[in-house]
């Protein structure tokens, strides 16, 4: 079987835009690319046949329970077109930075005017980035996607999000539905590892990204983050740290 080629990098930018950064029904930021009419018929990427879908969308969707003209219009009038996090002159005023809270941490993020896209290290462990947001500026309108690497106690990824698109791999069979689920719902993204097994709870809105609850594992110790701060196995916590206008949120060396 012929290997399928990746959607090129320019080509899933220009998607992105499209759907406005999100799942084309309900705007969720963790998504997959979906061809409309699929792969396997079509046989080339094309940018009208390519749509964001989160994948409790996107299961429907592959099973033929999704109604294919609905799913173009929403392609055209996507669920975010419109809802941005902040106008950039509320941001100019530096009255609304983008908020991201670690725990209970809180960063707050001033995204310059005159950049288009940016990042923002949220949390790092050792030269790892466990979770960073993006932001882009499309047309006066600010959208932001989260990029999430989640390894187990033996370092292998276990979850791997690209800003905003979940990363699977054929030939890893770690990285599968049968090891771990990530599901978003009521604004909040969940990673489990096995059935009631929480690896990571995100709440966002329109307005910020807050890590909520988080197993995470460094090379010497388990990290655990919950809402009264970070937690380190072999003793000793961040908690209540708050800076505003920071390039990045947290570091652990
Ligand atoms: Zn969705």
């Amino acid at each position: 079987m012929v290997k399928r080629p990746k959607i090129p990098l320019p080509l899933q930018r220009r998607v992105r835009q499209q759907c406005a950064f999100g799942c084309v029904f309900c705007g969720k930021p963790v998504f997959e690319y979906d061809h409309i009419i699929e792969y396997s018929k079509v046989k080339c990427h094309e940018f009208d046949n390519l749509v964001l879908l989160c994948r409790d969308h996107h299961g429907p969707k592959t099973h033929h329970c999704l109604n294919i003209d609905l799913l173009r219009a929403k392609r055209l009038n996507p669920y975010n077109r419109d809802k941005s996090i902040s106008s950039p002159r509320e941001f100019m005023a530096g009255n609304n930075p983008y908020m991201v809270i670690i725990g209970d941490n809180i960063y707050g993020v001033r995204i310059s005017e005159n950049i288009d896209e940016s990042n923002f290290s949220a949390l790092t462990i050792g030269d790892q980035n466990i979770i960073s947001i993006t932001f882009y500026r499309e047309g006066g309108l600010i959208y932001s996607l989260p990029s999430i690497n989640i390894r187990d106690e033996n370092q292998e990824t276990l979850v791997l999000v690209s800003q905003g698109e979940i990363q699977t791999y054929e030939n890893d069979l770690r990285v599968g539905l049968q090891n771990w689920d990530i599901s978003c719902a009521n604004k909040t993204i969940v990673i489990r590892s096995a059935p009631r097994k929480i690896l990571l709870s995100i709440e966002y809105n329109a307005g910020g990204f807050w890590l909520k609850r988080a197993t995470l594992y460094d090379r010497q110790e388990t990290i655990t983050v919950n809402e009264k701060g970070v937690h380190f196995e072999q003793g000793g916590r961040i908690s209540g740290q708050s800076h505003v206008g920071c390039l990045e949120g947290l570091t652990i060396c």
